[in-house]
């Protein structure tokens, strides 16, 4: 095990060239940029009057999230909602809507601002959070870096439009992330709207709405003329209190990065969402390869606030570098920690670039075995699209029948038509590979695919697909059998 003198420096937070003059002194010639051993770290450290704590590599990150079973007090938290919904549906408009009818009654003055999510109060006094981005994409994305945000997904149809390609792609994700989904049939004042239409349609997505006597709550709005927007918000809080909606407050905050930029006047911004405890002004946080300390922190309505507590969206200035979406946000107890914890995860990034670069791709059979197992079995999860809804059919009903104890297969989304960029989404997200029966896929697929090392493979016979995920599935099973 090795370290560079600035990095030892940095963890110790030493001057690098006090470092470097008592190297020297004990006659090693030695450059800010090079690297030493860890036993002659061990020794400078000591030296410079710093106890040395050593952590193996998969230490560092130990204790920087708290586990959910931890014994602080646990209190109500309101829901953080992400709108979906096939384009022109309505959800920016039903974003906006909910906003301003709420800003407008409430007491801030009516100044909004996009800073990627908001908080807004239901009749009943109750908050709900939701994100400001719309759209399964940055949904997916996220989820791709394993933070999960969404508590429930509004999939909003357009009463006059019915159930379109990305309304089925959108209600994929949300089972796929298995966060519960409410209905806005929106659009009610066009006087072509068929909201039943719409309950129709969405029985073959297996979505059935409770005025069919199904467990999907619906409701019809008008983002436009602004009706019902109080009902969705009620609707939202009854489904929230189904969920428990539960998180600590009185402990150190963590959260993720749902944007940030790098503003001219005031550097780094960070619109963090707070998922447990409560952040602080002064502050110390890591997130992602980025550490700082929290200069000032403002509200959605744009208000200087001293602390932010759970789902509560809050834009953070302080960050010396711009965290990426998705970042997972942690506050630490000093900058000698967040230097620690920020160098090993640049450094662990660095590596899988390279790993990448050299063009290490994953074969059917490896991309199995890293699968996580599901009550002790292993699953195999397929993103399947094909050209017509009847072998689409046929082969999930022959993959289904594959599975033993030990491992299964599981499709999580399929459909008619060629592979899109968004499949390969859903497949990096939820770890899948993608097939494709007398189908291809795009080239924004195909570049997406490569970028993240999704596997595509193309059969134009449904034997040959179903034997060869059937010798995949053989090679995941346990030696001893
Ligand atoms: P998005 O692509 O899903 O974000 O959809 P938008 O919010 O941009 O809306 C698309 C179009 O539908 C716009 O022209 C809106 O004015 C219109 N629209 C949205 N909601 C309603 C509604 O409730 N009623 C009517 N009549 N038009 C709507």
């Amino acid at each position: 095990e090795t370290i560079t003198v600035q990095e030892l420096a940095n963890r110790m937070s030493e001057r690098a060239v006090d470092v470097v003059r008592l190297l020297m002194k004990q006659g090693q010639m030695i450059k800010i940029t090079d690297v030493i051993e860890s036993d002659t770290a061990q020794l400078i450290a000591e030296e410079m009057g710093h106890t040395v704590r050593r952590v193996a590599e998969s230490d560092v990150e130990e204790g920087l999230f708290a586990k959910s079973d931890d014994e602080a007090v646990q209190v109500a938290r309101p829901p953080v909602v992400t709108i979906m919904g096939h384009v022109d549906h309505g959800k920016t408009s039903l974003l906006d809507a909910i906003r301003q009818t709420n800003v407008v009654s409430g007491e801030a003055g009516g100044i909004t601002q996009h800073i990627g999510a908001y908080q807004v109060s239901a009749p009943s006094g109750d908050k709900v959070t939701f994100i400001d981005t719309p759209g399964h994409a940055a949904f997916t994305a996220m989820r791709a870096r394993g933070a999960k945000v969404t508590d429930i997904v509004i999939l909003v149809v357009a009463a006059d439009d019915g159930v379109m390609p990305q309304t089925v792609e959108a209600i994929a994700h949300a089972k796929a992330a298995e966060v519960p989904i409410i209905v806005a049939i929106n659009k009610i004042d066009k006087p072509d709207a068929k909201p039943e239409r719409v309950r129709t349609e969405l029985l073959q997505h297996d979505i059935v709405v409770e005025s069919l006597g199904g467990d999907t709550i619906e409701v019809e709005v008008s983002a436009k003329q602004k009706l019902n927007l109080d009902k969705l918000l009620e609707m939202i809080n009854l489904q929230a209190e189904i969920l428990d909606l539960k998180a600590a407050v009185n402990t150190a905050a963590e959260g993720i990065v749902i944007e940030a930029k790098l503003d001219k006047g005031r550097g780094p911004v960070a619109t963090v969402l707070i998922q447990r405890g409560t952040l602080h002004q002064g502050d110390i946080v890591v997130a992602g390869s980025q550490w700082g300390k929290v200069r000032a922190l403002n509200s959605d309505l744009g208000q200087p606030v001293t602390d932010a507590g759970p789902s509560a969206p809050v834009e953070v200035l302080g960050f010396g570098g711009t965290p990426e979406a998705g970042d997972r946000v942690a506050v630490v107890e000093s900058e000698a920690r967040a230097r620690e914890i920020t160098a090993y995860r640049e450094r662990l990034r660095r590596e899988k670039q390279a790993a990448r670069s050299t063009g290490a791709r994953g074969s059917l059979e490896q991309m199995m075995s890293q699968l996580k197992t599901a009550e002790g079995r292993k699953e195999f999860t397929l993103v399947v699209k094909g050209d017509v809804q009847g072998s689409v059919e046929a082969i999930i009903g022959s993959l289904e029948k594959l599975g033993n104890d030990e491992v299964a297969a599981r499709v999580i989304h399929s459909g008619v038509g060629g592979i899109t960029e968004s499949d390969i989404s859903l497949a990096e997200a939820s770890g899948a590979a993608v097939i494709g029966f007398n189908v291809r896929a795009n080239v924004q697929a195909r570049d997406a695919a490569d970028r993240d090392g999704i596997e595509i493979r193309y059969y134009n016979i449904i034997y040959d697909l179903v034997d060869d995920v059937k010798q995949a599935m053989s090679g995941l099973l346990s030696p001893e059998r």
